[in-house]
């Protein structure tokens, strides 16, 4: 196939380069770039006026599920966004068996290419269950033999979920010692961090925390969802970046990732809940759970997403819920923890970090998102809208960076974090996952209260020279492959 005649964004060298060209490819891989009009091929493709671009590689996902499920793992929600490789297993949470796992998505198929982080917290949890407390030597040794196992099939790196339950329960050292594990299979190391806010140890040291374990350990890491959640703490978007970016003079190999959304998603329980409290202790944890609510900006800021015992809730604050139903926003906690826990869409950041962070060379997009069964219910945009809403809002309409720098965000750069060297540019030789997308129509469609919208203006998508969309229609088909660790 021949992609002609379209504006073709180099990332190789040049973040600026910007140039006409045609892309011819050959079974999986990109064959030659250049003038081709002389050229023949099976067939071609006009992409005049349209992008032509490295489809993106979305580093912090929670598919691990999704791609095992017969119903999910053709990944359209994320084809549909010019998405054609992701990491899963993020936040500390993952599968344990990883030949299982990874055989199972090589023998059924996966809408895209995909690697598997090992998550401590499943890890941990697997050997300690919640104890609070740090593992025995003969524990260690056991949640060191699991990291090995996974590495050994095909994990790509370790992830933590230091702010959640029972990763929350591990001090740094235990990390360290996991970590070291991974690096010896030249996996890196993904975090999301202690505390993104005031909780406890306070943003600025649970970043610091993320940096020393990669130092101490001697591998890559990434800062997960990198952001200063709560108005307690906005503003510290600077002094964040500047740490980093120490680090990375000093010789470090630190990157993070960010979704352009000012609301995170999360559970109820972790966003307000004192960490490993009990639930009969509730009553005397009230002005604890009320202060957590404040940190996050009020009972406004903090959505339902789905409570099991009133779904009629999804998609209000616990605001709305507490004005309908004549009670304080704490007791709607209870009762909503009290019912089994729900997700909540939290709306805790400020525009000015948001943008901030997006602007750094290191900072990578990502979406922190899963895959949904389509239409159930109000879930976060972003496993919809991401990359869409990143070029459409802060590249088109708004101009907080320019096209190259979301296109590198999105691909060269996070190939670089993970070694590929097959992937992530346009690239003669490289493996043919190619975005063709319409600048005029590009958007997310997913809003906060109806979510389960595709985007719209990606047109074509080849995932390892196949096409998975064509004429912006999914094709069902599943040309993904699995990625291990280089
Ligand atoms: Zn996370």
């Amino acid at each position: 196939m021949i992609l002609r005649s379209f504006v073709l964004l180099y990332f190789c060298s040049i973040l600026s380069g910007q140039t006409c060209a045609d892309v011819a490819i050959q079974g999986e891989k990109i064959a030659a770039i250049g003038d081709l009009k002389n050229a023949k091929a099976a067939r071609g493709y006009d992409a005049t006026g349209k992008y032509v671009v490295p489809g993106a590689i979305d580093v912090h996902t929670h598919m691990e599920d999704g791609l095992s499920d017969p119903k999910r793992r053709d990944a359209v929600a994320y084809l549909t966004q010019g998405v054609t490789t992701v990491v899963a297993g993020n936040c500390g949470g993952s599968p344990l068996d990883f030949a299982k796992t990874l055989g199972g998505w090589r023998t059924e198929g996966i809408g895209l290419n995909a690697a598997l982080l090992v998550g401590h917290g499943s890890v941990r949890r697997a050997v300690l269950g919640v104890a609070q407390r740090p593992p025995t030597p003969e524990e260690l040794q056991k949640m060191k033999g699991l990291v090995e196992q996974a590495m050994k099939d095909g994990a790509i790196g370790l992830s933590t979920g230091l702010f959640y339950s029972p990763g929350n329960f591990a001090k740094t050292d235990e990390v360290v010692e996991l970590a070291k594990v991974a690096a010896r299979y030249k996996g890196f190391y993904a975090s999301h961090v202690r505390d993104e806010s005031n909780y406890s140890v306070g943003v600025m040291n649970a970043v610091k925390e993320a940096l020393d374990i990669g130092k101490q350990a001697g591998l890559t890491v990434e800062v997960s969802h990198l952001k200063a959640l709560g108005p307690d703490v906005w503003g510290s978007g600077p002094k964040l970046t500047a740490m980093i970016e120490e680090a990375r003079r000093n010789g470090q190999r630190v990157y993070a990732d960010q979704y352009p959304y000012v609301a995170s998603g999360t559970g109820l329980e972790a966003a307000v809940y004192p960490r490993g409290a009990k639930r009969e202790d509730f009553e005397s944890l009230r002005e604890q759970v009320e202060r957590n609510i404040a940190r996050r900006g009020g009972p406004k800021s903090l959505v339902l997403v789905a409570f099991r015992a009133h779904p009629e809730w999804a998609g209000k604050s616990l605001e709305q819920i507490a004005n309908e139903t004549g009670r304080k926003p704490v007791d709607v906690v209870k009762q909503v923890l009290d019912g089994g826990g729900a997700g909540v869409v939290s709306f805790n950041m400020s525009d000015a970090d948001v943008e901030h962070i997006m602007k750094q060379p290191w900072v990578m997009t990502a979406s922190d998102g899963t895959l949904h069964t389509f239409g159930q219910g109000v879930p976060h945009p972003r496993s919809y809208g991401t990359y869409t809403r990143k070029l459409r809002n802060y590249v088109l309409d708004r101009q907080v960076i320019t096209m190259p720098q979301a296109i590198r965000a999105a691909s060269g750069l996070p190939a670089e974090m993970l070694r590929l060297t097959d992937r992530g540019l346009l690239k003669e030789g490289y493996y043919a996952d190619v975005v063709v997308f319409d600048p005029a129509t590009i958007r997310e469609k997913a809003t906060f209260t109806e979510p389960h919208q595709y985007s719209e203006g990606v047109e074509l998508v080849l995932v390892n020279g196949k096409a998975a969309v064509e004429g912006s229609r999914p094709s069902g088909g599943l040309f993904g492959k699995v990625l291990t660790h280089p």
